[in-house]
């Protein structure tokens, strides 16, 4: 189990293996990724930098993200594959690896619940 300061839950990363990558599916969020870590990516991935943001990476505002592809379970992130793994996992990017200790669910823990299987609320 894992908690984190500032947060009022503890996340249990066991039931990652029976969810099916809930938070690697759907239309409706971002992977934001540093260029940094797009970088590291193109690098694992053996493409030159250029190649790998036309074919995987968009703009928005002024950030990044991974893009979608259509996927068995409807719409997922690129690398997300049919057996529901993340294709590099190795050097997802830190978005990925924080999930579900995003500041955005610091005051807002329901939307943690919602997300993902493996938030428990902590005892008060
Ligand atoms: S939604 Fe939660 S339980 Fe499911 S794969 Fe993602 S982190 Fe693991
Ligand atoms: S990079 Fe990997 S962990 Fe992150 S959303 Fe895509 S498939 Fe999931």
């Amino acid at each position: 189990m894992i908690k984190k300061d500032g947060f009022s839950f503890s996340f249990d990363e066991s039931k990652c293996q029976h969810c099916g990558g809930k938070c690697c599916i759907g239309d409706s969020g971002y992977v934001f990724l540093n260029e940094n870590e797009m970088r590291e990516i193109a690098n694992f991935l053996q493409l030159e930098f250029e190649n790998f943001t036309k074919k995987f990476v968009r703009q928005i505002g002024n950030r990044f993200s991974l893009i979608e592809k259509e996927h068995i379970s409807g719409r997922a992130c690129v690398f997300f594959d049919d057996e529901s793994q993340c294709t590099i996992y190795q050097v997802r990017p830190k978005h990925c690896r924080d999930f579900p200790f995003w500041d955005i669910f610091k005051n807002n823990p329901k939307g943690a619940f919602r997300e993902c299987i493996g938030v428990i609320k902590d005892e008060s």
